[in-house]
């Protein structure tokens, strides 16, 4: 049997439509008597609403998964290309995160994870993207941002991770985040903003953590 995490769940969302209207069709022409009908039709849809939803959810924080991401930023650096828009793209990386699991162990981790993903998800604005791309990454894109503008919210969840008050089992924990960031348009790929981006992470990493890296940065 297929993995499920080797389907590819990324379907464009009006073909998506297509395949609602389409179970629609199918229950329609089932010999389910009237009555019930409705009650069909509106429990599939709610499985089918479901299913969709956790295709593009991380199940640990609740952000957007990897998987979305790849489809949100192809759409949002087209549309950036196009209307000749700013946009910048920030990773962020958990310092000497493996220490947090080998010291406190993995639960105490994924209780870093969850409230790290709710702090970066009340510190950007609402047309802002954010995603969890990998064990203790996080990506978030800041649309119609320039990159001097980018840092200002970049900074604020710097320090806002900085200053929160960890707390697992009575014991206190000291975090913090390495955020590296690109707002070069003149990029040609997604691929390439996100390699950027990915460098001034380790510019970051390399130049003590705990710190904002990018051509930006003075
Ligand atoms: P650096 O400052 O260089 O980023 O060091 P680091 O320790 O954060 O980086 P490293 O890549 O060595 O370790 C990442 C750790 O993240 C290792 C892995 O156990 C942990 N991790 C990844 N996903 C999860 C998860 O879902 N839950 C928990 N608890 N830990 C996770
Ligand atoms: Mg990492
Ligand atoms: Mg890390």
């Amino acid at each position: 049997m297929e993995n499920i995490d080797t389907i590819n769940f990324d379907i464009p969302s009006n073909i998506l439509d297509e395949i609602q209207i389409n179970i629609q069709n199918i229950i329609e022409s089932f010999d389910i008597p009237d009555d019930n009908k409705m009650e069909v039709i509106k429990k599939i849809n709610f499985m089918y609403t479901q299913t969709k939803q956790m295709s593009i959810t991380d199940p640990l924080t609740k952000l957007f998964n990897r998987r979305h991401f790849e489809c949100e930023f192809d759409r949002e650096f087209k549309r950036a290309k196009r209307y000749n828009n700013p946009l910048s793209i920030a990773v962020a990386d958990i310092d000497f995160f493996k220490n947090v699991n080998d010291t406190y162990g993995h639960s105490c981790g994924d209780y870093v994870l969850r409230e790290i993903a709710y702090i970066i998800s009340n510190n950007f604005r609402q047309t802002d993207l954010i995603f969890r791309y990998g064990g203790e990454e996080f990506v978030i894109i800041l649309t119609e941002t320039s990159g001097e503008n980018a840092l200002i919210p970049l900074e604020r969840l710097r320090k806002a991770v900085e200053d929160h008050c960890f707390q697992y089992n009575n014991q206190d924990l000291k975090i913090t985040l390495s955020i590296g960031v690109s707002s070069n348009m003149k990029l040609a790929t997604t691929s390439e903003i996100f390699d950027d981006a990915d460098k001034a992470l380790y510019k970051a990493k390399n130049n003590g953590r705990n710190q904002i890296g990018g051509d930006i940065i003075k």
